[in-house]
Formats: C-alpha cells, sequence, structure tokens
C-alpha cells in the first residue's frame, strides 16, 4: 500500500461522507474508508426527499418552527436556526453539482410532508431523491485524484494520542488483514443503525459502528433513546420491510385498518399529516385492537398518473410483488427507520475529541430532538458536513454545544447470571424490537438489557465484518437501552407506558461517555 497518510480520513460514502470528501478536496488529500463498495448506503433509499424552505410563502423561520415543534422540547435552538437559514444555499451547491431534481412550471417541484406547515421537500427522479444524490455525488468523487477511496475497509478505531485523534484502524475484509491511516482531521460518516430492529427499512450497512468507534475513543454519546418508527413500511410476506414515503400520506394517501376503516382522525385531529411517532403509535395501537400484524395505506382514489409520475419506485416495487397500488391498497406495518441521537457534535461537527468530527445519521448536531422532522436529515448532512470543513481548515477553538444534560460515566454492569449467551444477530434484532421498540417499560427494557449485557461481557476478539458489526450492535443496543431505561417520561420518538406523558424536569439530554478509554 501506497500513502497512509492524508489530510481528511472519511469513514461512509453515504451522502455524508461522499459530500464531505467533495469539500475537503479543495484543501488537502482525502481517504474515504467505506465498508462495502462505494454505493452501499442508506442514502440511496431516501425517497420522499429533502427539506428546504425556499417556497413561497416559506421562510427559515417557519422551517425553525415546524423543526422546533416536531423536536418535543429537545432540538438546539442554535442548531436548527443554522440548518434553516443554511439551507437554501446547499441547495444551490447540489444542483451546481448536477443533482436533477424535479420541476414543475419551470422551477424546482416542491411537495409537502407530515408535520411542515407548507410545500417545501424538493425530490429527484419521484422518489428517488436519494438514489439521485448519490450517484451525482459518487460519479463526482470517482472523478477526483484528490480523494483515494478504499472499499470493502470497515474502520474499527479511532487512533487517540494525548487526547487527540490522529488515525484510524481498519480491516480490510477482502484480504482479511488490518491497516493503519494517519490524518489529523477524522470524520465519522457512517451512518445509522436500523438494523439493530427486527423490522427496518434500513439496508445491512446501517450497525451502528460509528456510534461504537466513537464510545470507545472516548466520544459524548447522547439521546440514543429517540429512534424514528417509520409508521408505513410494506408488509408483504417474505420481503424485507420497504419503505412507502411519507410523501405518499403528504400527497393524500390514507390509512385504513384490517377491515378497512380510516383510523387516524381517531388518534389526533392532524390524522394521517401528524408526526411520525404518533403516526406510529397510532398505527400499533389500530393493529392491536383489530389484532392484525397490518394496517393499508389507500392511494386508490389519486390520479393514476399522480401515483406513476410522484412516486415509480413505490408503484414498481409493489407491481413487482403482484400489487396495482392504483387499484389496491398497500399492507404496511411500523418500522425502525432512523437515530435521532448519535455522536454528540456542535455547530461544526467537532466532537469532544480534537481532530474527530462526526456527521450524518451517525451524528447527534441537535438538530432533532426527540423527532426527527422528515426530509430534515439529508439537509442536516449537507450543512453540517460544510461547517466542518471549514472547521478542520482554521481549528480555531470553538464553544462547546450548551444543553442541559446529565453525563453517565459508562454502561452500568447489570446481573447476567443464567442468561444463556448466544450471539446471534436473529436474537439481538428480537430483543430489540420486542423490548426497546415502539413502545417500552422498564420491566422489558431491563430484560432486554441484562441479556445484551451478558452477551457484552462475553465478546471475543473480531476477526471479520459479521462479528465486528454484531460486538459494535451489542454495544449500541446497551446505549439505547441504558438511555431508554433512564429517561423515565415520554417524549418525542420515546414512550414508555410507565410514565406515559412527558415531565418537564426531562427537558434536557442523556449523553454517555466511556471512562476507560
Ligand atoms: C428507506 C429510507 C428512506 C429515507 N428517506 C429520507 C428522505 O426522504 N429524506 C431524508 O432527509 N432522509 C431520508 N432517510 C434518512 C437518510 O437517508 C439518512 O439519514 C441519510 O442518508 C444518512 O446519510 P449518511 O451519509 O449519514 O449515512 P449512510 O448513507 O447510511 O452512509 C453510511 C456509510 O458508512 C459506511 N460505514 C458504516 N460503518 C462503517 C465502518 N465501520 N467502516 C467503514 N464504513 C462504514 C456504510 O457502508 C455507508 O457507506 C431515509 C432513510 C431510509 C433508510
Amino acid at each position: 500500500m501506497g500513502n497512509k497518510e492524508f489530510d481528511f480520513i472519511i469513514i461512509g460514502s453515504g451522502i455524508a461522507g461522499l459530500y464531505t470528501a467533495l469539500l475537503a478536496k479543495e484543501t488537502g488529500t482525502v481517504l474515504i474508508l467505506t465498508k462495502g463498495s462505494l454505493d452501499e448506503c442508506n442514502t440511496k433509499y431516501a425517497q420522499g426527499g429533502i427539506a428546504a424552505p425556499i417556497g413561497h410563502g416559506d421562510s427559515p423561520q417557519l422551517h425553525y418552527d415546524d423543526t422546533m415543534a416536531a423536536g418535543a422540547g429537545l432540538c438546539d435552538p442554535e442548531a436548527v436556526r443554522i440548518l434553516t437559514e443554511e439551507a437554501g444555499d446547499r441547495i444551490a451547491d447540489l444542483i451546481d453539482l448536477g443533482v436533477p431534481f424535479d420541476t414543475q412550471f419551470g422551477a424546482v417541484a416542491l411537495t409537502r410532508e407530515a408535520a411542515h406547515s407548507v410545500p417545501r421537500i424538493l425530490h429527484a427522479g419521484g422518489d428517488a431523491t436519494g438514489e439521485r444524490i448519490e450517484v451525482t455525488l459518487s460519479r463526482a468523487v470517482r472523478s477526483s485524484h484528490r480523494i483515494t477511496i478504499m472499499e470493502h475497509f470497515l474502520a474499527t478505531d479511532i487512533i487517540v494520542r494525548d487526547g487527540v485523534a490522529c488515525g484510524v484502524r481498519a480491516f480490510d475484509s477482502s484480504v482479511g488483514s488490518w491497516e493503519e491511516f494517519k490524518s489529523s482531521n477524522i470524520i465519522l460518516a457512517t451512518g445509522g443503525a436500523g438494523r439493530l430492529f427486527k423490522l427496518t427499512t434500513n439496508p445491512e450497512i446501517a450497525t451502528g459502528d460509528g456510534i461504537a468507534l466513537a464510545y470507545r475513543a472516548g466520544a459524548e454519546i447522547t439521546d440514543m433513546e429517540f429512534i424514528q418508527f417509520h409508521p408505513t413500511a410494506v408488509r408483504f410476506p417474505g420481503v424485507p420491510p420497504f419503505l412507502i414515503s411519507e410523501a405518499v400520506r403528504g400527497e393524500g394517501g390514507l390509512l385504513r385498518d384490517v377491515e378497512g376503516r380510516r383510523f387516524m382522525p381517531d388518534y389526533t385531529p392532524d390524522a394521517e399529516l401528524a408526526p411520525r411517532d404518533i403516526v406510529a403509535r397510532g398505527t400499533v395501537a389500530q393493529m392491536r385492537k383489530t389484532e392484525s400484524d397490518r394496517v393499508f395505506i389507500d392511494v386508490t382514489h389519486l390520479p393514476r398518473k399522480t401515483i406513476t409520475t410522484r412516486f415509480p419506485t413505490i408503484y414498481r416495487f409493489c407491481l413487482d410483488h403482484g400489487l396495482d397500488i392504483t387499484k389496491g391498497m398497500i399492507p404496511v406495518a411500523p418500522a425502525a427507520h432512523y437515530m435521532m441521537g448519535g455522536v454528540r457534535t456542535n455547530a461544526y461537527g467537532e466532537t469532544n475529541i480534537e481532530g474527530l468530527f462526526a456527521c450524518g445519521e451517525v451524528a447527534c448536531t441537535g438538530v432533532h430532538g426527540a423527532n426527527r422532522l422528515a426530509s430534515n436529515s439529508l439537509m442536516e448532512v449537507l450543512v453540517f458536513s460544510k461547517r466542518i470543513i471549514e472547521r478542520a481548515g482554521g481549528r480555531a477553538p470553538s464553544p462547546p454545544r450548551k444543553s442541559n444534560m446529565d453525563i453517565h460515566s459508562g454502561l452500568k454492569a447489570r446481573d447476567s447470571r443464567g442468561i444463556a449467551t448466544p450471539l446471534r444477530l436473529a436474537i439481538l434484532q428480537s430483543l430489540m424490537w420486542d423490548d426497546a421498540g415502539i413502545i417500552r417499560s422498564k420491566e422489558k427494557l431491563e430484560e432486554a438489557g441484562a441479556v445484551l449485557a451478558a452477551w457484552h461481557s462475553t465478546l471475543g476478539t473480531a476477526t471479520d465484518r459479521p462479528y465486528y458489526e454484531l460486538c459494535n450492535m451489542v454495544l449500541v443496543g446497551r446505549l439505547m437501552i441504558e438511555a431508554a431505561l433512564i429517561r423515565e417520561e415520554s417524549r418525542g420518538a420515546h414512550f414508555r407506558t410507565d410514565f406515559p406523558e412527558p415531565n418537564p424536569a426531562w427537558e434536557k439530554h442523556i449523553v454517555f461517555k466511556n471512562t476507560n478509554a
């Protein structure tokens, strides 16, 4: 192998990794480490679009208000202000890079999604927004001689010396050996952790690795109890959950139970357009009431042309599985979708470890609070990637994020005697889904926490990618469960039957920091 020292090391090749790499190459050499092929990521599955307050009648203030309302008291106002004020410029950057957003009457087309007060979602290829962004950015990355791409390299450790991040250890899974790379700017862009749950819209790469790497290195991890469950993932027998975008409800799709009855107005006046957590819980309640494992989303009343042009991917996917959605209702159920928490950063993507940055779904910038507003995540990536590269060049000390928080020094030991330790991914996923999913309680969380604690204490040394991922998932699962146990209230995406109401005393963040790092 040639040079092992770079000005920037970026871990991950979704929108966060690719966009940051394209900005970083203007100031130095860049290495992208990615554990699969370059195009394996959550980003390419994003359907609905990307939020920006650029339409008539919209403003950064309105976008700010909607984001703060969805976040249920836990958004960082400064981060949201930055997001909503810088969004328009980042859209202009994407257009310059060649992202082909859909247009209508000569202007960028905008649609509305749940909990947005006006249409502000840009989309591309109808419902193929993420794929169009990923293809455009990866083409630009591949054609730059200043960016080195290493595919099938799984980052396993952040190397920290004297409190400063200075390198990355990575496992080359194509040959089974380890390499070390040096840099004084290391950017985690490893995405989310949906694969911890039995039902998820996320692809296989979403195993929470970045959280585990950062935690082991001594970075602060926060808001891990807030997992967004999407209310509408397709439920076809034997087919992994496939997302039916929020935009389908935005365009007039209605939720009906197995008896064909529209039920969301029974739960909230906003009905299908309420925030995701409310629609997901309403859906679970209705599934229980009707003793069914599904509900339906109905678009049969919409014009055929609207369906086929606005949602060509969904239309084609369902047709391939024998359902013409212009004529029949789509069976759906909730699935784990997005991780609001992550590696705690300030407004420049800096973590508490000098030289270590985080952006994208792995990061917690404070934008989403207890619940993400639909289509804010792709925009969050662009806004904060840009700020990381501005900051990494200067390296001036920047203010830490101000927020009300409780710091927990590590994971508590839990009694694990008598619990078998079959380290099986499927068991972990079922456990997280059943005991730490949409509806939680102290009893269930403690049970799941004890199982994972027992597994954690017996994990051996990993020597292949699946085992590395499993070890990371056990650690990340423990952080999620511990946070969900500590937060004795219900807020945003976190719901506990034993504490069903929000409690003003809990308007603060739970932060974990590994004191043994
Ligand atoms: C089905 C679906 C639909 C969505 N729709 C929307 C939408 O319409 N609008 C919106 O704003 N958001 C949407 N989201 C969320 C959004 O797509 C993601 O939050 C966003 O794409 C995350 O980008 P990222 O770059 O942070 O992570 P990803 O795109 O997931 O990329 C992570 C990268 O890190 C790599 N990686 C992970 N671990 C390691 C490791 N240890 N070593 C090396 N590489 C590693 C992965 O291989 C991957 O390349 C959707 C998500 C899904 C799943």
